[in-house]
């Protein structure tokens, strides 16, 4: 834990945020400012950054995590693609230094596959419903 890290507050329920997963290792839930609706973050429990650092061990298992995830999406969404991204420093447009994969679903017909635009939900009543149907999914 190190208490200046917001993810590491979602761990350990000191903020909230939007659950999908959780194991002993690892959790996944919502980004905030999603690129496209439905948009997870897999993460470790514990505190490592940046995945030079992070033993394979996690590397491994948070992977593993970002299948099912991905598969989730597909299922509950109808995703008909998936981004999966990483960031390692600021200079790569890392924000929170403790790693973090990036599952975001994509669809068909959609014209900005390429950029980076975050997007909002409406309300947490909309993000908690994608929440729940993804959850849903990877029971
Ligand atoms: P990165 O730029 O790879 O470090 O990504 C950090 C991500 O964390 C961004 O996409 C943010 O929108 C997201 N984020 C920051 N704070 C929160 C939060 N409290 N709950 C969910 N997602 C968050
Ligand atoms: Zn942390």
């Amino acid at each position: 834990m190190n208490a200046d890290c917001i993810f590491c507050k979602i761990v350990n329920d000191q903020m909230p945020s939007a659950r999908v997963y959780d194991d002993a290792q690892a959790i996944a839930f919502l980004d905030i400012a999603p690129v496209a609706k439905g948009h997870v973050l897999v993460i470790p429990r514990s505190h490592y950054d940046p995945i030079t650092a992070t033993p394979d061990e996690i590397l491994a298992h948070l992977i593993s995590v970002v299948k099912r995830v991905a598969a989730a999406q597909v299922d509950a969404l109808g995703a008909n693609g998936i981004n999966v991204s990483q960031a390692n420093g600021r200079c790569a447009g890392q924000v929170v230094p403790h790693i973090h994969f990036h599952v975001i679903p994509r669809f068909d017909g959609g014209a900005d596959h390429e950029k980076w635009t975050s997007k909002r939900y409406t309300d947490t009543h909309e993000m908690e419903s994608f929440a729940k149907n993804i959850r849903a999914a990877l029971k």
